[in-house]
């Protein structure tokens, strides 16, 4: 739907200050970046600092932590599966590597476990690349550039995102590896953005001193993804997806090393066992447990399952006390709701301007501080635009983009968001975006250490689904980095595992046992099971009717 009268004459009020924000702009005289004190101000307006909307977990090893409600209700509930129903004898898929979630972290795993000689199986919820992977748009961090910067410099940056709260060792390993994960990816033949003389282009981040930000145009994951899905398909001798088969229990063997998983087929509804020498856990995040009821950017699939198997086998939880919520999701069209809008909008000279045309933070903020002056300027400051659906929202005006970039720009750079746009008669060449902050990433999840090992021996972890790296933020362009990076670890640890330390004993689901004994035991689970799997967004109406046998024991 096009903007309707009432937003088009809030729109005249953004015009009427656009020309000499733009000359602000080429002068560098903006809305200056706050302090570190004004910035921990600001930072009070950040839902993660809302109290209310936590709570400490009751049971296994992160007992006491305070998460989000959404996040320790399914930690708090027992398992999909009964485990004495399950017959481990009867092994329907064996093999070495066992990957589950087929994102961006399991299949760059899956490269480097092949290439350690490994069998593997990819498990995956949806198809393969259904996952926030593909979704991503603007960039991969990397200190390729020498001359003007280094992974000393990274490093620092990812440190100051998180607040200096990160496990060093991970953000070590990240920024160290990085130029050389450019370099595979190229060698693969993603298709990066480059100059005439074929220099790779940068540009500036969020919380970023350098402009280190590779990108694709505005499809830098859909290209990352198509590049190694591409390469899994070419070696599909060795590595199997298995699609519409998500994960729901770990299995473990008796001396208590991980050596599989159930699986579930989504279309027959059966379950099937799973047996390997080594699992890698790849599952992503958990936008979709909507929490504090924000709108997302995650792909369907993405609920946290991960987090709840890898807690359930012994694995400790860091960092889920916060979430990132990017500052940017679009707020209407309703149709499009949640959607991201990448930073590159920002990066290439768009301001965020309130409903009196004033631009009232810098742009390049790290994310928290950016969502929460704009949470400030809605609901604190009162200077927010209300949109036909009852919401809130803040301009991110585009147009500046052509005025200094010049016309044609905003197509030609920014393609995916030109058409969806366009399908609602809105022309973000010539039109302002509406934009709140969206639920966006998972800053924490399993504990892991820099060669992708847990505490449980054979259970690798990579990508969104393990926690430390990015501290208490992430910043942008950082998490494609960490998929390739622990993911290409991961499978690599994983393969001289099974030629190493693996050992084979009988299979077990023991330990869904004791912990379903001690959710009974401090009596929270209220019936829930988890994982998830999928979010239900069955209206309550349509829910009351739907109370018949078919559904008992499904996902719902
Ligand atoms: C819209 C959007 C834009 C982004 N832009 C950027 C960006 O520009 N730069 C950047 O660095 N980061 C960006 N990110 C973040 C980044 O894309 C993700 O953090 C990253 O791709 C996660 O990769 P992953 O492999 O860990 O998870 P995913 O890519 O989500 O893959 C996980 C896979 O596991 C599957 N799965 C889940 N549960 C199960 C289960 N129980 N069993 C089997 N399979 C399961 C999922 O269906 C999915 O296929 C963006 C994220 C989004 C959503």
């Amino acid at each position: 739907m096009p903007y309707p009268e009432e937003l088009k004459k809030l729109i005249k009020v953004v015009e009427s200050t656009r020309a000499e924000r733009v000359e602000r702009k080429k002068a560098n005289e903006e809305v200056p970046f706050l302090s570190l004190d004004e910035r921990h101000e600001m930072l009070k307006n950040h839902p993660d600092v809302k109290e209310e909307g936590r709570r400490e977990v009751q049971v296994g090893p992160s007992k006491g932590y305070r998460i989000a409600h959404e996040i320790a209700d399914l930690l708090e509930a027992t398992s999909r599966v009964d485990p004495a129903k399950v017959d481990l004898g009867k092994v329907d898929i064996e093999t070495d590597v066992l990957i589950i979630g087929g994102g961006g972290a399991g299949t760059s795993a899956a490269l480097l476990a092949q290439e350690h000689g490994a069998k593997v199986v990819i498990a995956t919820k949806l198809r393969h690349g259904d996952a926030n992977t593909m979704m991503a748009e603007g960039g991969i961090q990397a200190a390729t550039k020498g001359h003007k910067d280094s992974p000393y410099f990274h490093y620092l940056d990812i440190m100051g995102g998180g607040h200096f709260k990160n496990t060093p060792e991970l953000v070590e390993t990240l920024s160290q590896k990085a130029p050389s994960v450019i370099k595979w990816l190229e060698g693969l033949g993603c298709g990066f953005s480059k100059t005439d003389d074929g220099t790779l282009k940068t540009i500036h981040g969020g919380g970023t001193s350098r402009k280190r930000m590779h990108y694709a145009a505005d499809i830098t994951g859909a290209e990352m993804m198509r590049t190694v899905r591409d390469e899994a398909r070419n070696r599909s001798a060795d590595i199997r997806v298995i699609e519409f088969a998500p994960a729901v229990e770990l299995i473990l063997n008796e001396h208590g090393h991980c050596a599989g998983a159930v699986l579930y087929n989504l279309e027959t509804e059966e379950y099937m066992v799973a047996k390997a020498k080594a699992v890698i856990m790849a599952t992503g995040g958990c936008g979709r447990l909507h929490i504090q009821g924000f709108m997302t950017t995650n792909h369907y699939g993405a609920t946290a399952d991960g987090i709840v198997m890898g807690y359930r086998a012994g694995i400790p939880i860091c960092f889920l006390h916060t979430v990132q919520y990017h500052p940017t999701g679009i707020v209407f069209p309703e149709q499009a709701e949640g959607i991201l809008i990448t930073e590159k909008f920002r990066g290439s000279g768009a301001n965020l301007v309130n409903i009196e045309g004033n631009q009232f933070v810098n742009e390049r903020e790290p994310r928290d501080v950016e969502a929460s002056a704009i949470i400030k300027e809605c609901l604190g400051s009162g200077k927010g635009v209300p949109t036909p659906t009852g919401k809130l929202g803040i301009w991110l005006d585009s147009p500046m983009i052509e005025m200094l970039s010049g016309e044609g720009t905003v197509e030609r750079e920014f393609p995916g968001k030109h058409i969806l746009y366009e399908r609602f008669g809105i022309d973000i060449a010539k039109e302002p975006m509406l934009i709140y902050p969206t639920l966006h990433y998972q800053n924490g999840g399993l504990e892991f250490k820099p060669t992708a090992d847990t505490c449980v021996p054979g259970l690798f972890v990579a990508g969104e689904a393990g926690g430390g790296t990015h501290g208490e933020n992430r910043l942008m362009g950082n998490s494609l980095l960490d998929i390739m990076v622990y993911g290409r670890i991961a499978g690599e640890s994983a393969g001289k595992y099974i030629q190493g330390d693996a050992k084979d004993g009988k299979l077990s689901l023991d330990h869904a046992v004791k912990y379903n004994a001690e959710v009974d035991k401090a009596g929270v689970a209220d019936g829930r099971v988890a994982p998830m799997l999928l979010p239900d967004y069955t209206d309550p109406a349509v829910r009351e009717k739907q109370l018949t046998s078919h559904y008992v024991g499904t996902m719902r």
